[in-house]
């Protein structure tokens, strides 16, 4: 009989699983309109799903007066978060705390006048957040955008929590020798990485890889990249209807993951799903 194996860190993070838990019980209040500010996780089973009890995606931060805006993990700028309180309306904010480490973080060698760089994906909601807590730092891809850059002699590091330990190393060693104070906060979120070394060593030992999570999660689609290295019949799916028996065909072993939007509830209907597909 063929095996499932679900990865050891897969599907939603602890951010993620805490933001879904204070939607949840906000939802279950009898306040007024319930709104989050952009998809709360880019998952679009579970924002439907939320929809379906009044909970509503809205762009625009000033929100009625009298309902709730929920800020989601990625965190926003304090000038976001005002603009609600300016409107009237109650923050629920469901920031990741890790988030909110960076946004402290920033914050903090600003004032002590370093100039900051924030090492990140330019334009990702999480690294913008993070700038608005210190408005005069830049964001920095990669060591090599640092050549073009004026540095001053104390700069202080932050780090977006989804980049890899390699990529800060790298911004870091050419930082030094260039600058007379260097303060690195490594503000990187370790349940990225766990989720990418126990999806490298599952799909390195299977005959079939499914990676469940929207396809607009920037962190599955990294997932899937990861399995198809090691396991060439990697599919990336969100919901468990787009199986096809066709992918387990002769798989003795298949391995399951799932990005960090993923509740556990959902990893186990695809489980459940392949197991039927397969004993069919
Ligand atoms: S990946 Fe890490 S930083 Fe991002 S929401 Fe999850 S726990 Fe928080």
């Amino acid at each position: 009989m063929p095996e499932v194996i679900i990865a050891d860190e897969a599907g939603a993070c602890y951010g993620v699983e805490r933001a879904l838990r204070l939607v949840s019980e906000a939802a279950e209040g009898t306040g007024g309109a319930i709104h989050t500010l952009g998809p709360l996780i880019h998952n679009p089973s579970v924002v439907s799903s939320l929809e379906e009890r009044g909970v509503t995606v809205v762009f625009d931060p000033a929100v009625e007066a009298g309902s709730t805006l929920v800020l989601r993990t990625h965190g926003v700028t304090p000038q976001v978060e005002q603009a609600a309180r300016n409107a009237g309306a109650t923050v629920l904010d469901a920031t990741c705390p890790f988030v909110k480490r960076a946004h402290r973080a920033a914050e903090r060698l600003e004032r002590e006048g370093y100039q900051v760089i924030v090492v990140g994906e330019r334009g990702h909601p999480e690294v913008e957040g993070t700038v608005g807590h210190a408005p005069t730092s830049t964001v920095v891809t990669s060591a090599r955008e640092l050549d073009s850059l004026e540095l001053s002699r104390k700069v202080g590091v932050v780090v977006q929590t989804t980049q890899s330990k390699d990529n800060l190393r790298a911004v870091v060693s050419a930082l030094v020798g260039r600058v007379d104070e260097l303060l690195v906060v490594d503000t990187i979120c370790e349940a990225t990485a766990g989720h990418q070394e126990a999806c490298a060593r599952l799909a390195r030992a299977v005959d079939a890889m499914v990676v469940i999570g929207g396809r607009n999660s920037a962190n599955t689609t990294h997932l899937a990249d990861i399995a198809r290295t090691h396991c060439p019949a990697t599919h990336h799916i969100e919901t468990p209807d787009e199986l096809e028996a066709a992918w387990l065909v002769g798989a003795e072993r298949i391995g399951i993951t799932a990005g960090a939007s993923t509740p556990a509830s959902q990893i186990e209907e695809v489980r459940r799903a392949i197991c039927e597909l397969m004993e069919g």
